[in-house]
Parts: structure tokens; C-alpha cells; sequence
């Protein structure tokens, strides 16, 4: 079991299991403290997802599942497999089942390579059968909506960024993965593709039975396809919860600022504190006690000497702050005595 600041972990039966997971970089300036101790859960068929401003350490936490990146310390289990610890023959293997997709899709597919070849690309490299290449291909190109006989022997640079994503998407899918990890997948498309996009991982992730990790600077993105939130600031976690809870009501400040940051649709639903001013502090030396207080609001004594714990400030609903929001919901049972 993971140690303090974890009272928001599910246990068993989550799919993917992240503990008190640290991952640094050395560099010439010192240690970049690039995520700091985080923990969260994510349930078989659920999708997380993972906001804050650029740099939080977002992309570190999805590269560090696949350890694309080396895990400084912590504990990742995926299914039964603690993966910090196998070795790497196993670990060429259990990407298989843990697919990420990236912010730039063309850059991301072989120039060289017809979108064919590009979608099975690891079923060749695994030794697959011509023919089974083929069918597979069909089928995966089919059911990102791209029709097979039209772009089956097209190459990466004739595709506009919605139809390479989708290209990248039908590449992960070939090889039935159980985890897909989006870090950004929609950022550099235009808006009108965005929306497309995502409805298309919203049908695949019931199709093929994905359980979904969604990284996103932008809220609005998040909130459309996550079924719970965490927000991540310098390295930490902030907030996690439900997400229709945490856009309504968010019970950390930074959530919250985030938010305000937000151009709203419904000027009515607006929340009325400040905007975040100021850019996030170096993560090379964060702030004391909580990492936010330089740029909080609420700010008090006891930020600047104490970390705050994650904890449960309403029901189903975690925050790591000393001074969390008071809920606007009149029905909520605040439970912000329950120290856990
Ligand atoms: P996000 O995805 O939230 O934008 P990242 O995970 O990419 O944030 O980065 C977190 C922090 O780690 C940033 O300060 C970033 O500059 C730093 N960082 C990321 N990768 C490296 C690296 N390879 N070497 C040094 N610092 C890095």
C-alpha cells in the first residue's frame, strides 16, 4: 500500500496503480523534481484525467508508466505486474497492452512508410503473417473512420493532423491494448477536428474495452471524456475526483484558478475568485510546505512550513490544500474533519 497522501487510491481492482511515485532529472542547473511523490488509481474501463498548467509533470507521469523514462522511486503496478521492477524483454512486451499517443501525429508516423504498414507496425516487428497484416490493417483503419481503400497506401505527409492521429490511433489499437495513454492528443489539431477526436476515442474505448489515461492542459478537453480528474501542479497532486464534482465544485484553489482561467460558455456558471496570475515556480527548487502557496490566494502561515496531505473534503472528492473551498453544493456533507 502506498504511504501518506494516498487516501484517494481504490485498491486491487484497479487496472493501473501508481505509488508515491517520484521520477528526478539531473541536469547541469541540478535535479529537475519533476514529479514528486504522486499516487493515483485508475479502474478497468474508467478514463482518468490528468490536467495542469504546462510543466506539472503531466507527460513525465504517462512516460513513467511505460517507463519511457527511469522511475526514480515509487511502485506502478499494471494488472499484476509490478513494472518498475521487470526487466526490459518484459517490459517490450507489456507496452503492448499500455499504448501512448502524442500531441504531434505526423511526427509521430514513419514518413517512409504507407499507413498500411504503419498501423501494424508491431505486429511486424512481433513476426506476424502477411495476410493477418493485411486483414488487421483493414480493420483497424475502419474503425478510426478512415476507409482502407482509400488510404491504405497513402503516406503520412498526404494526411492532414485529424486523419494522422487517427492513423495513430489505429496503430494502437492493432495491437489490442488494455491501457491507452493520450498525452495531449488534441492540442495541435484545429478545433472543430478536436471534437471529432475525441468522440472517436469515446466509441473505441467502448469497442475495444480501453481503460484510458488523458493528459490535457485544457480543462474543457478533459472534462468531455474523463470520468474522474486529477490535477497536478509542479509535480504534485493537487485535486482527484469525480469530474463532473470537480469542474462544479472544486475544492482546491488551484483547481479552482484554473478554472477561472477558463473562457466560460455560460457566463451564469463563472466562479468569481481571480484568475491564476504568474508563472509556476522553477521545479528544480519548489516552494516550501505546499508548492501552490506562492501563487494561492488563500494563502496562510501554515502553507509556507507544512506539505498538506491529500484528504477527503467531500464525499468521493480529495484535495491536498490546508484551506480547501467551501463547497457551493447546500446538499453536501462537508467531511472535512475526516483526516485519512
Ligand atoms: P507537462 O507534461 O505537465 O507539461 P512534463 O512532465 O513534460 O510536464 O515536465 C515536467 C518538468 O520536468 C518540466 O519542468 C520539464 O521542463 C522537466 N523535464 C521534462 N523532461 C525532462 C528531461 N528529459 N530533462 C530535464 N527536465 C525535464
Amino acid at each position: 500500500m502506498a504511504g501518506s497522501g494516498s487516501a484517494h487510491l481504490r485498491g486491487d481492482e484497479a487496472l493501473l496503480s501508481v505509488q508515491d511515485l517520484v521520477v528526478e532529472y539531473p541536469t547541469k542547473a541540478g535535479t529537475v523534481q519533476a514529479v514528486s511523490k504522486i499516487s493515483f488509481d485508475v479502474l478497468p474501463g474508467e478514463t482518468l484525467g490528468i490536467v495542469g498548467e504546462s510543466g506539472c509533470g503531466k507527460s513525465t507521469t504517462g512516460r513513467a508508466v511505460l517507463r519511457l523514462d527511469r522511475v526514480t522511486a515509487g511502485r506502478i503496478r499494471f494488472g499484476t505486474d509490478w513494472i518498475e521492477q521487470i526487466d526490459e524483454k518484459h517490459m517490450r512486451q507489456l507496452r503492448r497492452d499500455m499504448q501512448m499517443i502524442f500531441q504531434d501525429p505526423i511526427s509521430s508516423l514513419n514518413p517512409r512508410r504507407a499507413v498500411k504498414e504503419i498501423v501494424v507496425e508491431g505486429m511486424t516487428v512481433a513476426g506476424a503473417p502477411k495476410a493477418d497484416r493485411a486483414k488487421k490493417s483493414s480493420e483497424v483503419l475502419d474503425s478510426v473512420g478512415l476507409p482502407p481503400d482509400r488510404y491504405s497506401d497513402v503516406l503520412p505527409k498526404a494526411l492532414s493532423g485529424g486523419q494522422a492521429q487517427r492513423v495513430a490511433i489505429a496503430r494502437a489499437l492493432a495491437l489490442n491494448p488494455r491501457l491507452l495513454i493520450c498525452d495531449e492528443p488534441v492540442s495541435a489539431l484545429d478545433v472543430s477536428v478536436q471534437a471529432q477526436i475525441l468522440n472517436l476515442i469515446e466509441d473505441l474505448k467502448a469497442e475495444f474495452n480501453l481503460t484510458v489515461v488523458f493528459i490535457a492542459h485544457d480543462l474543457g478537453v478533459v472534462r468531455t471524456v474523463s470520468d474522474n480528474v486529477m490535477v497536478m501542479y509542479l509535480g504534485k497532486v493537487c485535486e482527484f475526483g469525480d469530474s463532473v464534482e470537480i469542474y462544479e465544485d472544486p475544492a482546491h484553489p488551484y483547481t479552482r484558478a484554473l478554472l477561472d482561467s477558463v473562457p466560460l460558455t455560460d457566463p451564469e456558471k463563472g466562479f468569481a475568485g481571480p484568475a491564476l496570475e504568474g508563472d509556476v515556480p522553477s521545479p528544480l527548487s519548489p516552494p516550501t510546505g505546499c508548492r501552490f502557496r506562492t501563487r494561492c490566494p488563500n494563502v496562510q502561515d501554515r502553507c509556507v512550513t507544512e506539505e498538506p496531505e491529500m484528504r477527503e473534503v467531500r464525499p468521493g472528492q480529495f484535495a491536498a490544500c490546508h484551506f480547501p473551498i467551501e463547497s457551493i453544493r447546500k446538499t453536501s456533507t462537508p467531511v472535512l474533519s475526516k483526516q485519512l
